[in-house]
């Protein structure tokens, strides 16, 4: 898997602390822009963090490039509403010979992984059989598998993000997707490191399982930032 950040609304901590602050300040939105220390943003966005009052964290954006994750990763990911995707065509680009994403549970057990290997084999097989018979790729691609690899163009605003850093860092996720979070969260505190100092997992943010009792009993220890 590789993520990367393609771009971001410039200075998002400055941007999202400005608009909060106008709601209560009677000075002009240039004025507190201009006079906001990185001291003041930081301690009022943690008291909209602690507060719920999230509304001006959806002014900042964060486009990434996301690269060789599975079909299964990605049916997971548009479940994410507030959010904005381009995803490779299976109907306009060929499948023949797709790399197939191989789950570590697999690739540690030699027996499991080589019965892995002959099914792919055989789709990739038949896909290809079906597209020289003439049946188009849109229909061909019914064969597919969801190790199928993909390749997603993704863009979230800052309150989507703190949702989907929750549910998805959190060890209850599925692992491929927990690790495409994981990957996220680092890449946006790099550039945004005051809108995402409580994020990920609420054992590790908030000091609590949101998962009760289904809690996987393992929370993250507290970072040493
Ligand atoms: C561990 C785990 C297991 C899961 N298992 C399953 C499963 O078995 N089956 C399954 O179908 N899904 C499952 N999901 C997916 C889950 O139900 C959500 O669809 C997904 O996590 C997206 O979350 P969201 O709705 O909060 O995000 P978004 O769609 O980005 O929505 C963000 C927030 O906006 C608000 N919102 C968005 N749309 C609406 C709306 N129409 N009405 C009201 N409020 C709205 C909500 O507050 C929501 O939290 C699982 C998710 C996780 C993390």
């Amino acid at each position: 898997m590789k993520v990367t950040l393609l771009t971001y609304t410039p200075e998002p901590d400055r941007v999202v602390a400005t608009a909060a602050r106008l709601c209560y300040s009677p000075k002009q939105p240039g004025e507190i822009w201009a006079a906001f220390t990185q001291e003041e943003q930081k301690t009022f966005l943690e008291k909209l963090i602690v507060n719920g009052h999230e509304s001006p964290f959806e002014h900042v954006s964060f486009t990434f490039a996301i690269e060789g994750v599975s079909r299964a990763l990605s049916h997971q990911l548009v479940r994410h509403r507030i959010a904005s995707y381009s995803q490779r065509s299976q109907r306009y680009v060929t499948e023949a010979g797709f790399n197939p994403v191989l789950p570590p549970s697999i690739a540690q057990s030699p027996s499991a992984k080589e019965r892995f290997a002959q099914v792919i084999k055989s789709i990739q097989d038949g896909y290809t059989d079906l597209v020289k018979m003439g049946i188009p790729k849109e229909d061909a691609r019914y064969l597919l598998p969801n190790a199928c690899e993909t390749q997603l163009v993704m863009s979230m605003n800052a309150r989507s993000l703190l949702n989907f850093l929750e549910l998805r860092c959190c060890r209850r996720a599925q692992w491929e997707i927990r690790d495409l979070a994981w990957r996220i969260r680092t890449q946006v505190r790099t550039v945004a490191p005051l809108l995402f100092a409580i994020s990920g997992p609420t054992c590790l943010a908030k000091g609590y399982c949101r998962e009760g009792a289904f809690s996987c009993g393992q929370p993250y220890e507290k970072e040493v930032d």
